[in-house]
Order: C-alpha cells, then structure tokens, then sequence
C-alpha cells in the first residue's frame, strides 16, 4: 500500500512523539521546601537543610557531635551566601559553624531556641597577634580590647566579622532579623563600620540587627544569627513564644520535707503546658513562685550557653 508524504510524515511525528512519551528526560524535581514549625523556642524543622563544609565553611568540631546542624534552606543559604562573600574579599577566610537545629528540629541541649530551623551559631573570625587567621575548633570569648579570655593570642579580626554581619544585613534574600551578640562586640563592630567608611544605610541596618540577648549570659563568643519564618510556613511564629505569668496558687503549707531547692524550665509538653515557665520552688516554705519570663523581640531568652 502506498502512503502519502504527508500521512507518512505524520506517522513518524507519531512514532516519535509516542518514544518520548514513553522514556521521558530525566528531570529531577525540585526539593520540597523548608517548613519552619512553631516559635524558635517551640517548635519543630521539616525538610531541614543540611550545613555542610566547603573551602569557605567548616564545622566546629567543638559542637559537631548529634548532627545539630540543619536548617531551613532559606537559613542554610543565608549563611553560605554570607561565608562565600566574606572569602570573596579575604581569600583564607573560613566560617566556622556551629549548632543550627536538629533534623527534625525539637528541643536541644543547652539551647533555649534553635528548635524551629531558623537559629545558627557562627564563631567569629579569629586572627593571631601579627594578624594572621586563626582557625579553631570552637568558640572564643572575646574582650572588650579584641582579646580572647583565655589566650591572649588569639584576637577578633574587625575586617572579617564586619564583613559577615555586613554581608548577612545586605543581603536582600536572607531576611536576617536578629544577630545576637554581646554590646561591647556590637559597639566595637559598629565603630569598625565607621572607621573604614561602610555605607550609613549598611552601618544602621547592621546597628539594627545586632543586640545583646536578655535573660542570658553575654554571647562574648559567637553571633547567633535568627532568620525570619520562610514565607510558605504558615504555621511559622515568628517571634518566641512568650511565657505568661501563671495564675498565683495559694500558698499549701509546707511539706514535712520539701524539695531541694532548684530552678526549672518546665519543658514543653503540648497538653500539660503551652509555653515553657520558669518556676522556682523555694525550700523552706514550700510556695511556688512564678517568675514569667518576659520575652519579646528584642528579649532573647537563649540559653547561657551558645
Ligand atoms: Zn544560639
């Protein structure tokens, strides 16, 4: 039988049309984004972005053990965008990281916050008496003379740190909201900001972002960096959950023998409690004595400990 040009021609479209529906080209699909849960001291990370070493980020092997270090894609970003440019500029630089969340987020160790995907711990850039980086396993408190406590060798490097805080308030994508930080450190950067000229609108966004938490000891040793709620995470809050002052209970006269005295954050258990509440139980009388812990966006409540 003989067939037309065109009907021939339409047979092969067919044909081919109907080999590319059957083996369609590989294409991956994109990866599911970061769901930040709840506050960022009540919460939980999904889809968590791992931080993961590259020539211009390492992991402190300090804070390295339980794998604390996912994060939303949006947090893990920010910083890999901030460590690129501060190497960009000073070729050996290196971002040493410490804690983020766990992978599914949750309450950590020694942390108040990072349970949502939206906290990190970044050591400061180290550099030795003439100068020279310095790349050291964990953190450094330092003075307010750019001195570390405990070795005087060890210094602040102002051109580094100035330009990790820089990089992570310009950048339009990383929607940082706060950089956690001693003052004596914040006046000392924003004075460095000053000194080398840095663009006023850059100066007072960095002034802006970093502030000494409330409730906790000087965060001398580390900037914590708190991103906003990524915007497909509607079950998000942005800020800590607030803890509100329990209802004054009469005091029950004293237990034959009460407990030793200590102070407790009573943890999280969704039914029993809704918000975390410090309670100190005194030993002598027995009365319980609520001490709500006042926490608003410029009243971090993060733990003494990075
Ligand atoms: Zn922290």
């Amino acid at each position: 039988m003989r067939r037309s040009l065109g009907s021939t021609i339409l047979a092969c479209a067919i044909a081919l049309a109907t080999v590319a529906g059957a083996a369609p080209s590989p294409k991956r699909a994109p990866p599911p984004p970061s769901k930040s849960v709840g506050a960022p001291n009540k919460g939980h990370l999904e889809n968590g972005v791992r931080v993961e070493p590259t020539p211009y980020l390492r992991i402190l092997g300090a804070y390295a053990a339980g794998d604390v270090r996912y994060g939303t894609r949006e947090l893990v970003d920010a910083i890999d965008r901030a460590a690129r440019e501060v190497h960009r500029r000073f070729p050996e630089a290196q971002l040493g990281v410490g804690q983020l969340s766990k992978k599914g987020g949750g309450n950590i160790e020694r942390h108040h916050s990072h349970e949502s995907g939206r906290d990190a711990d970044l050591g400061f850039y180290l550099v030795d008496a003439l100068g020279r980086p310095l790349l050291r396993d964990s953190f450094h408190s330092i003075r307010e003379n750019g001195i570390a406590t405990s070795d005087p060798s060890v210094r602040f490097d102002d051109g580094r740190n100035w330009a990790l805080v820089a990089a992570l308030a310009s950048d339009p994508h990383a929607h940082v909201t706060h950089i956690f930080v001693a003052t004596h450190l914040r006046t000392r950067l924003l004075a460095y900001g000053a000194k080398i000229g840095a663009a006023p609108a850059v100066r007072q966004r960095v002034a802006d972002l970093l502030m000494q938490p409330k409730h906790a000891l000087p965060h001398d040793d580390h900037f914590h960096v708190r991103v906003a709620c990524p915007a497909n995470s509607a079950e998000c809050v942005e800020f800590p959950v607030v803890a509100q002052p329990k209802k004054a209970k009469q005091a029950k006269p004293p237990k034959a023998h009460a407990e030793p005295e200590r102070a407790e954050v009573a943890k999280a258990s969704p039914k029993a409690q809704p918000s975390p509440h410090k309670i100190t139980r005194a030993r002598s009388t027995g009365k319980v004595k609520p001490e709500p812990i006042a926490v608003t966006p410029t009243q971090e409540d993060d733990a003494p400990y990075p």
